[in-house]
């Protein structure tokens, strides 16, 4: 009897947090370390003007990015994104991180048919999708070590627009979403050269902050590289994404498509932003302000023109 209450009570528990994972704002009544209130430095954040450059921050080295990895990687649906578990054999350094940070797994975070879903805003846009490559510092054994270090993790995050071209290296992935659509399902990928998914002209330009996870326990132990230049794949496979994938499992009585994976804008507080050596954005920003406030001087001109010449 004691042992039949017991399971109930983590059946039940379990489908509470099932419940709250769909929801950010609630992950904190379960994971005291994601109610905002309570810890600063949260991610996402919008990316605005307000950051500093820093001369000192060029291209990460991709260890292992160019290569074909022997075996085969894993694509998982858990229900709250579509992960793509790699092999071992792949790292990243330099550019200002503090370590060497060996690979894991990459992941997407999308909107709906016809919502933007990236988790990192830049001015308040959101683009369509985001892809997180998520790398753990080499010293640690396991990712429970890593998540008690403030800099244990490195992710690499890469927003994804849309065009009308298809992306052929991207199909590797998309293709083979239709055979993890429910959650629970995995199927085998062939490895390919993870840099062929990449921007591969334009790794020089990115931004740089110390944040957190962005799903639960929301653990504060990310240093955060957001690439410049987007990712473009079509609107077929964006759709492939946004329509197709479910957050519940096959035989599930309701079926729920798994839509708006990303959690909500944090606010930066004392954190500083920092803009690569070869990122153009922060001239690109100023830039537009600039030519409104030129706009906005030559319309002042231009109507006090017109009441002079009434006069
Ligand atoms: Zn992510």
């Amino acid at each position: 009897m004691h042992q039949e209450e017991t399971q109930q009570t983590v059946v039940s528990f379990i489908k509470v947090l099932t419940a709250e994972r769909r929801d950010p704002y609630a992950w904190g009544d379960m994971f005291p370390s994601c109610h905002p209130f309570l810890e600063e430095h949260h991610s996402p954040i919008n990316l605005d003007h307000q950051m500093i450059r820093n001369e000192s921050l060029g291209p990460l080295h991709l260890e292992g990015f160019d290569a074909i990895q022997t075996g085969h990687w894993t694509l998982k649906n858990d229900g709250h994104s579509v992960i793509l578990q790699v092999g071992s054999g792949m790292s990243v350094s330099g550019g200002g991180l503090p370590d060497v940070y060996h690979t894991i797994q990459l992941h997407f975070h999308w909107g709906g048919p016809a919502t933007n879903g990236s988790e990192h805003t830049v001015d308040r846009r959101r683009y369509p999708m985001e892809m997180h490559i998520v790398n753990m510092k080499s010293i640690h054994p396991n990712l429970t070590a890593a998540l008690d270090d403030p800099t244990g993790l490195a992710v690499l995050g890469f927003f994804i627009d849309v065009v009308y071209a298809e992306n052929l290296h991207f199909g590797h992935i998309s293709q083979k979403l239709s055979s993890v659509a429910y959650k629970g399902q995995t199927t085998k990928v062939k490895p390919f050269p993870l840099m062929s998914l990449l921007p591969k002209h334009n790794m020089s330009q990115y931004y740089r902050y110390y944040g957190s996870l962005t799903t639960p326990p929301c653990s504060r132990v990310v240093v955060w590289t957001l690439y410049e230049v987007p990712i473009y794949i079509s609107w077929s496979q964006l759709a492939q994404f946004t329509s197709q994938i479910f957050s519940t499992e096959e035989d599930a009585e309701q079926v729920t498509p798994l839509q708006n994976n990303f959690r909500h804008i944090h606010p930066t507080f004392s954190r500083i932003v920092s803009v690569s050596k070869d990122a153009k954005l922060l001239s690109g920003t100023a830039g537009s302000s600039l030519s409104s406030a030129v706009l906005l001087h030559l319309l002042q001109i231009l109507l006090l023109g017109c009441l002079i010449s009434e006069l």
